[in-house]
């Protein structure tokens, strides 16, 4: 007998907290008491040990631009592999995907990887500190950086799904140096600014937002950080994590035409394997150690079958093609759900939210009726359809979801409101 799903649990829970690796993945938040066991995936599919195949948009939280399975990241990773995994030395595939990424941010010249997104963003705030000489930092409520301990605060959805606004472990003094802001409020930034701008080492944000469900930017209010840290000497920093190589090629700092001086990058970057990185001005990014006296370091970091994975997914990106079809299928999937809820879509993310919106902030993501939500994705996966499984996160669109994936979602949602 092949193995199941409770048997996994069974086991799981007794050697990993939860029987998960990472909180969201035990999918309380909408009901199940048991998580999902995923066995393999294929484009746009994804199958669980039990057997059940699903149309997946979650896409392992963004990374699969491509699908699963991609062909041709298959192929750049099995060629990588056979050469050696890891050798802890610069190697010329590293050397590759950082030409990918300054080519295609606006304002990265020079780039450092990590192995995670937090990793990313942790570094990217210690930068802007040592280059400012300041401590204090500005992040918004409902955006996630990571795991960051100054940047637990209102961290949307992993604490939001769990009803948790902050968590213990992170020292007070780390926590007093950062100011939590509602996102979207250029007037409590203004004031934060006028009162803290002296100490301010950097605003961090999510340019559109993607942790407390897509919230986009409202006009002017990336303009407006921009100005209000020229004027103070804080460091803008944009965390494109979920937004870079998505929105557009160039993330949401070339779709809305606003240049951070930080940016930081994971998840589409490493092509589904683990690999994040932090980039900006060359005169900033030469803080860094051993050209500056900034430490950041990793074992792993450019990872050979990380940076070949992601070289192969950058690399395709060039062609504008691929943002037309996501543009395509995003407006296909949200036309198809907007009589159901509160359809908000930034290009390839996209949430439905159960309220009658609009969503702006992590106060209106809040009043959402998340037992609804729960209900839904019950409904839908049942048959064979897998959503987020928490409100407060984004459906992930990829080259790989077609027509037919896009149709048979808009018809089991239907279903559950009775369409
Ligand atoms: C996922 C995410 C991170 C953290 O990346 P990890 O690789 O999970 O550490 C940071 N910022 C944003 C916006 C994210 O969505």
């Amino acid at each position: 007998m092949a193995v199941t799903r409770s048997d996994l649990y069974q086991r799981a829970r007794r050697l990993i907290p939860g029987g998960v690796n990472s909180p969201v993945r035990a999918m309380r938040a909408v009901g199940l008491d048991e998580p999902l066991f995923m066995r393999s995936g294929a484009g746009a599919l994804i199958e669980d040990v039990n057997g059940n195949r699903y149309v997946d948009w979650v896409l392992s939280w963004g990374p699969l631009l491509f699908g699963h399975a991609d062909a041709a990241t298959l192929a750049a990773v099995e060629e990588a592999l056979r050469r050696g995994t890891t050798f802890g030395a610069p190697t010329e595939g590293e050397v590759e995907l950082a030409q990918e990424i300054v080519d295609a941010v606006p304002s990265i010249e020079m780039v450092r990887m990590t192995s995670s997104g937090t990793e990313a963003a942790m570094s990217a705030v210690r930068l802007a500190r040592a280059a400012t000489g300041r401590d204090r930092l500005i992040k918004f409520a409902g955006n996630y950086h990571g795991h960051v301990d100054a940047l637990l605060a209102s961290a949307g959805s992993g604490l939001m799904t769990l009803g948790i606004p902050s968590t213990p472990g992170v020292p007070r003094g780390v926590a007093g140096e950062t100011i939590v802001l509602p996102y979207n409020d250029v007037d409590a930034v203004a004031a934060a600014v006028a009162r803290y701008g002296e100490g301010l080492a950097a605003i961090i944000v999510e340019p559109v937002a993607g942790n407390m469900g897509v919230v986009p930017p409202e006009p002017g209010f990336l303009e407006a950080l921009r100005t209000l840290c020229d004027a103070c000497g804080a460091l803008l920093v944009f965390d494109e994590v979920i937004t870079g190589f998505r929105v557009a090629r160039g993330g949401a700092q070339e779709r809305f035409g606003v240049r951070p001086d930080i940016t930081v990058l994971g998840k589409i970057v490493g092509g589904g394997l683990p690999a994040a990185a932090f980039g900006g001005r060359a005169e900033l990014m030469e803080r860094l150690a051993p050209v500056g006296d900034v430490y950041q370091a990793g074992t792993l970091s450019g990872n050979p079958l990380a940076v070949a994975a992601g070289t192969s997914v950058l690399r395709r990106l060039r062609d504008p093609a691929v943002y037309e079809a996501l543009e395509a299928r995003g407006a296909r999937l949200e036309a198809g759900l907007a009589p159901f809820g509160c359809v908000q879509r930034v290009g390839a993310m996209m949430t439905l939210f159960c309220q009658d919106g609009p969503v702006r902030d992590d106060a209106d993501a809040a009043r959402s009726d998340t037992e609804r939500y729960g209900a839904l994705f019950r409904h839908v996966l049942a048959r064979g359809v897998y959503l987020a499984p928490s409100q407060f996160e984004c459906m992930f669109v990829s080259l790989a979801h077609g027509d037919e994936e896009i149709d048979r979602t808009i018809e089991a949602v239907g279903g559950f409101f009775g369409h």
